[in-house]
């Protein structure tokens, strides 16, 4: 919740969608580049730790396990596996919302991390743990830069589970 009055329209913009979910992403010079490359390029940015080798996804600056630089990065494709999801009926005021909102993580084919976003194009009945699902991006032109310049997640037809590169 911000806990200032919002003057100007632009400073809203990291509330819409009724969910904060741009937080974790955005604080610091890391989360910068992540959006940064998801603005360009469409891609999510990675991180390998050489030492751990933990595929850090959104790409932090140290690794967390020995705290060396994390330099080596990598652009995947935004798709994976949906590994837990869940189904909102109230917003974080506590308001009914006129349609249910499913949020799901998704588990970034290629790394160790992912990504907590929207589910769409799928009724919530018909969702199941383990289903491949790739990201919907807005067109270029309108990204901003925003966790939600990914519209939602939606299955990958004909397709149950995505093994990834690795
Ligand atoms: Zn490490």
């Amino acid at each position: 919740m911000p806990l200032e009055r919002i003057q100007k329209l632009e400073e809203a913009r990291a509330w819409q969608g009724k969910i904060p979910i741009e937080n974790q992403y955005t604080a610091g010079i890391a989360g910068e580049k992540f959006l940064r490359t998801l603005q360009d390029k469409g891609m999510l940015l990675a991180a390998r730790c050489p030492e751990d080798e933990i595929v850090y996804l959104p790409a932090p600056l140290y690794c967390e396990r020995c705290f060396r630089p994390l330099q080596e990065e990598k652009e995947l494709a935004p798709r994976g596996e949906l590994l837990t999801f869940t189904i909102l009926h109230r917003d974080l005021d506590g308001q009914s919302l006129a349609e249910p909102q499913v949020l799901g993580f998704i588990k970034i084919a290629g790394s160790d991390g992912g990504l907590l976003h929207y589910l769409g194009e799928i009724k919530a009945e018909e969702i199941k743990i383990g289903m491949a699902m790739q990201a919907v991006l807005l067109p270029k032109e309108e990204r901003q830069g925003s966790i939600l310049d990914i519209r939602y997640f939606r299955p990958i037809p004909n397709q149950t589970r995505d093994k990834g590169s690795a």
